[in-house]
Order: structure tokens, then C-alpha cells, then sequence
């Protein structure tokens, strides 16, 4: 009863009436335009030139970020595989909307989606079903994904927090972009060797944009390239590649068999930074109960 109250005012507001053709092909449109842009503006390097303090500035928001798509929108707010406070939660929100990849209510929602559909018709990124692009990129642009599907995230959907930061999420990356500015050009005020359109265009585009093919090869090529450990009725894969430069998740076919775990490389070497990161969070307090896949399940391997 409870969760039926809460639910019918909040997937209200997801109710719109249809698009039309028109407006759909416009929803698009704007897509493209903002994925274009954030990639053009990447060609500034050309003009600001290079430095190693902005290439570390990027290289740290890409880590930090990563993490906070990783370890926050992923593991916590789509699978719950980890408890923690509610200042906490929020400040995982923060860093996710750093990412410019949308709120955290939408991208959990999303892939919540994804794995109840994996590979299949109604996958909304699915390199089997549409094809590399779609799966890597193209579908965040499509119309019918412009909308939060609240019915599917009610469990975080009911704090006023996440949704008003759902609402407004593209308030964190511009705040970012201002921040990478302005440090570039008080390091400059200082001496160093850099200035603010360097820092903006490495700290935040060139950063953002590794982030997000970063981010997306787990939709797309991580149901295409590497081992299949575990029998998930679905086409994901185990790519230490892919967990490398996604701190983690390129474990993604032993993700598919127990997407509840905050550790997603079962053995010791399959390297999962983001585990790592959890781990010393949860020694200090910050995050704890971090789920784990039970012996028993975790020794079930395919039958070759
Ligand atoms: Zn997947
Ligand atoms: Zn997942």
C-alpha cells in the first residue's frame, strides 16, 4: 500500500502525452547536438596547447569520476549492493552528475532496464540486437529515453534529494567546467604553467569525453569481446581491458550472474579498482553491508 502511494504520484511524472514524429525527431536532434558539441570542443587542445598539470587534472577527474559512475549511479543506486548514509548518498549522487551522463535516478532506471532485457528485443543497448553504434552511443540520444522511468527506481525516487538533483543534474558538470576554469587560471595567477581555457578544455572535455566512451564500452563492447565464465542467458563478457580503464566493471559477464555484489572481479586477479575504493570507504565507516557473491554460486561455472 505504501509503495503504491508513493509510486503513483512519481511515475505520474513520467507520464507525458506521445511525442509526435516531429518532436521525436527534434529530441534527437538535441542529443546529437550536445554529444557533438562536448567532442568538438576537445579540438580546443589544438589551441590551448598542453601541459602535465592539466593532463593531471584530467586524468584525476576521470578517476574520480569513474568512480562515481561506477561505485555510485552502478553499484549502489542501480544494484543496492552497498549501504550507506544519506549525506553519503547524496555526495555519490554529486559525482555521478559530474560525469554529464544524465541524473542518477535516469541512468539507474535505465540500466535496471537493461538487465532485465539483456540481449534481448527490449534491451535499450544491446550491440546483439541494433549494432555496435547504437549500443555505444546512439541510443542515449533516442526520444524515448529523454524521460526518467520512475516506476523502475521507487526505492531512491523517494527522497527529495535525488530528484531534485535528478531534475537538475546538468547544474554539477557546468559548476566543473567553472571550477577546472578557474583553477587554470589561478594557477596561472601563481605562476604554474597552465591557464584557464587549458584546464577547461583538458579537466573537464577532453576528461568527460574518455569518460563517457569509457563508460559506454561496457554497453558495447563488453557484450561483445571476452570470456564467458557464467551461463546468463545473455551475451556479456569478462574483459580485463575493459576493467582496467573502467575501474572494474569490465567484469561484466560475472556482473550479469550476481548483479547484487559490490565486487564484481570474484578472484583475487581480477582487478576491480572500484571494489578497492568501496573497501577502504567501508574501513572508515562511510559505506558498509558491501554484498558479496555466496561461495556456492560463485564456483558455478559454464559447462564448455
Ligand atoms: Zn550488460
Ligand atoms: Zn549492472
Amino acid at each position: 500500500m505504501a509503495q503504491d502511494t508513493l509510486q503513483r504520484p512519481l511515475g505520474a511524472a513520467t507520464l507525458h502525452a506521445p511525442a509526435s514524429a516531429a518532436q521525436s525527431v527534434a529530441g534527437t536532434l538535441r542529443g546529437w547536438i550536445f554529444l557533438t558539441l562536448v567532442h568538438l570542443a576537445c579540438l580546443g587542445v589544438f589551441f590551448v596547447g598542453f601541459s602535465w598539470l592539466a593532463l593531471g587534472v584530467a586524468v584525476a577527474f576521470y578517476l574520480l569520476r569513474m568512480f562515481g559512475i561506477t561505485a555510485g549511479y552502478h553499484r549502489y543506486f542501480s544494484h543496492r549492493a552497498y549501504k550507506t548514509s544519506r549525506p553519503f548518498q547524496f555526495l555519490l549522487a554529486l559525482l555521478g552528475c559530474a560525469a554529464a551522463q544524465q541524473g542518477p535516478l535516469w541512468w539507474a532506471a535505465h540500466h535496471r532496464h537493461h538487465h532485465q532485457h539483456s540481449d534481448k528485443p527490449e534491451d535499450i543497448h544491446s550491440p546483439r540486437q541494433r549494432g555496435f553504434w547504437h549500443a555505444h552511443i546512439a541510443w542515449i540520444t533516442e526520444d524515448k529515453v529523454t524521460e526518467t522511468p520512475l516506476a523502475k527506481i521507487p526505492d531512491f525516487a523517494r527522497y527529495p534529494e535525488l530528484r531534485w538533483l535528478n531534475q537538475y543534474h546538468m547544474l554539477v558538470p557546468v559548476a566543473l567546467g567553472a571550477v577546472c576554469y578557474a583553477l587554470g587560471a589561478l594557477l596561472h595567477l601563481w605562476g604554474f604553467d597552465t591557464h584557464g581555457m587549458q584546464m577547461l578544455i583538458w579537466g573537464f572535455f577532453v576528461s568527460t569525453v574518455a569518460l563517457y566512451h569509457g563508460t559506454f564500452t561496457i554497453n558495447s563492447l563488453s557484450h561483445v569481446f571476452g570470456s564467458q565464465r557464467y551461463s546468463t542467458g545473455d551475451y556479456s563478457r569478462n574483459n580485463l581491458w575493459l576493467a582496467l580503464i573502467t575501474l572494474g566493471e569490465g567484469w561484466h559477464n560475472n556482473h550479469h550472474y550476481y548483479a547484487t555484489s559490490a565486487r564484481q572481479g570474484f578472484y583475487w586477479w581480477e582487478i576491480d579498482l572500484s571494489y578497492y575504493g568501496l573497501w577502504l570507504l567501508s574501513k572508515v565507516g562511510l559505506v558498509w553491508d558491501l554484498k558479496q557473491i555466496p561461495a556456492h554460486l560463485k564456483a558455478r561455472h559454464r559447462q564448455i
